[in-house]
C-alpha cells in the first residue's frame, strides 16, 4: 500500500542501514528501543529507507517494529553517496519534523548523522551506549564523553530533531512478525538533489565471520600485553578450538595485528557473551565500558593491580602468551582424550 502523507507527526525516526543487512542488525536494534521509548511520550516509530528495490527491507523492518517507513526508491539511489543521502534526509525531516531521529554507529553512520546535524543546526550525541526518555519527555542520550572518562547523559532541550547514533549490540532487537502491518510513505525523489561527487567504481564483500562478536557466547579479547602479532595469532588458535570469537583492544587495532570490526569498546563493538577471556588488557574505560554485560570474566595480565584484574571474576597474574600456549596445549590435550 503506497499513501502519500503531508501531515507532520509526532515520530521517532530511525535510519534504515541496510546495508550488510544479515549481520548488521543496529536498525533492528534501534526500532526495537525506538517502540519503547515512543510508548513514553505517545509517538509513532517510523524507519526512512533510501536506496533502489528496497521492498525487501521495507517489509523486514515492518516486521521488526516499524510502523511507518518513509522510501525514497529509485535506481540513483542503487549506491551509497552521502551528498545524496543527506540531502534526501534533510529534506524528510524539514517536512516531517520527527521529535528524535537515531542513527547506527556504523562507518556509514559515523559519517552521515553529523553531516544532517550541522545542516539542521541541531545536537548530536555519537556513540551512544543508552537512551531513555526523562521526565520533561526528553531524550537523554547516554555516551562516553572526555575521551571515555566519563559516562554523559546529553539531552538536547530545544533544537529538533534530538539525534543520537547508537553502538550496534547496546540493544535488543524485536522478534520478527510477519503479521506486523505497517504504513508505506513513498516518497519520490526530489528534482534538486545535489550530483554524487565520488563515483562507486567497485565493490566486494568481505567474507562473513563465523558468527558475530555481538553474539558469541565466548570472546577471547586480546590487548597490547600479548606482545606481537604472532603471539596474538594464538589468541585465534584457541577461538577455533572453543568455538569462540576473537575480540582486540584499540592499540592492537592501530599495530594492524586485527581488523578493525574486532575492536571492543567505545569505538568498538559493545558484547555480552557468557564467558571473556581477556589476555594482556589493562581495563581502561573505553575498553571496559562494552564489556559491562559479560557474565563471567577471566583476565590473565602480568600486572596484579591492573584495573582488568579487578574487574575480573578469575584475575590470573602470569604472562599472557604463555598462559596462552599452556592453555591451548591443555585444550588439545582433552580433545584427544
Ligand atoms: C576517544 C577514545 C576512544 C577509545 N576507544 C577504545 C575502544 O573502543 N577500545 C579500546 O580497547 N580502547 C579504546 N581506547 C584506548 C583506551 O584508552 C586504552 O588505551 C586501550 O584500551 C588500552 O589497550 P590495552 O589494554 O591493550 O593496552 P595497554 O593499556 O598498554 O595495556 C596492556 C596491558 O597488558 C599487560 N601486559 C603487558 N605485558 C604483558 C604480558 N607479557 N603478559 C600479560 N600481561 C601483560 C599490562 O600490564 C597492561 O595491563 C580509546 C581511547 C580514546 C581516547
Amino acid at each position: 500500500m503506497k499513501v502519500t502523507m503531508n501531515k507532520p507527526e509526532r515520530s521517532i525516526w530511525v535510519f534504515g542501514d541496510y546495508r550488510n543487512y544479515f549481520q548488521n542488525r543496529v536498525t533492528l536494534q534501534l526500532l526495537a528501543r525506538a517502540r519503547e521509548l515512543a510508548a513514553e511520550i505517545k509517538a509513532e516509530v517510523a524507519a526512512v529507507v533510501f536506496g533502489s528495490r528496497v521492498d525487501e527491507y521495507v517489509g523486514e523492518y515492518v516486521a521488526h517494529g516499524a510502523q511507518t517507513v518513509y522510501v525514497v526508491d529509485d535506481p540513483v539511489l542503487r549506491d551509497y553517496s552521502v551528498e545524496t543521502y543527506v540531502a534526501l534526509a534533510e529534506g524528510l525531516i524539514r517536512r516531517y519534523r520527527p521529535e528524535i531521529f537515531l542513527i547506527g554507529a556504523t562507518d556509514f553512520g559515523r559519517e552521515f548523522a553529523p553531516r544532517i546535524a550541522k545542516r539542521l543546526e541541531t545536537g548530536l550525541t555519537a556513540d551512544c551506549i543508552g537512551l531513555e526518555i526523562n521526565a520533561d519527555g526528553l531524550l537523554v542520550q547516554t555516551a562516553p564523553s572526555f575521551g571515555g572518562n566519563l559516562i554523559a547523559a546529553i539531552i538536547t532541550p530545544e533544537k529538533r530533531p534530538q539525534m543520537a547514533t547508537v553502538r550496534p549490540g547496546t540493544f535488543k532487537e524485536l522478534p520478527h512478525d510477519a503479521a506486523a502491518v505497517g504504513r508505506i510513505v513513498s516518497v519520490p525523489l526530489p528534482d534538486d538533489l545535489p550530483r554524487a561527487r565520488v563515483r562507486l567504481v567497485h565493490s566486494e564483500r568481505k567474507p562473513p565471520r563465523e558468527q558475530r562478536i555481538e553474539d558469541a557466547g565466548i570472546v577471547i579479547c586480546g590487548g597490547r600485553g600479548m606482545g606481537s602479532r604472532a603471539r596474538f595469532k594464538k589468541l585465534f588458535e584457541m577461538a577455533r578450538i572453543m568455538g569462540a570469537e576473537v575480540g582486540a583492544t584499540r592499540p592492537v587495532v592501530h599495530s594492524r595485528w586485527v581488523d578493525h570490526e574486532c575492536l571492543v569498546g567505545q569505538a568498538g563493538k559493545t558484547i555480552r557473551p557468557q564467558i571473556l577471556f581477556s589476555f594482556g588488557v589493562s581495563g581502561a574505560i573505553q575498553h571496559t565500558a562494552a564489556i559491562h554485560d559479560a557474565e563471567l570474566i577471566i583476565a590473565v595480565n602480568k600486572n596484579p593491580n591492573a584495573a582488568m584484574m579487578k574487574m575480573a571474576d578469575v584475575a590470573i597474574v602470569a604472562d599472557a602468551g604463555q598462559f596462552c600456549s599452556a592453555l591451548i596445549r591443555e585444550l588439545r590435550r582433552r580433545i584427544r582424550e
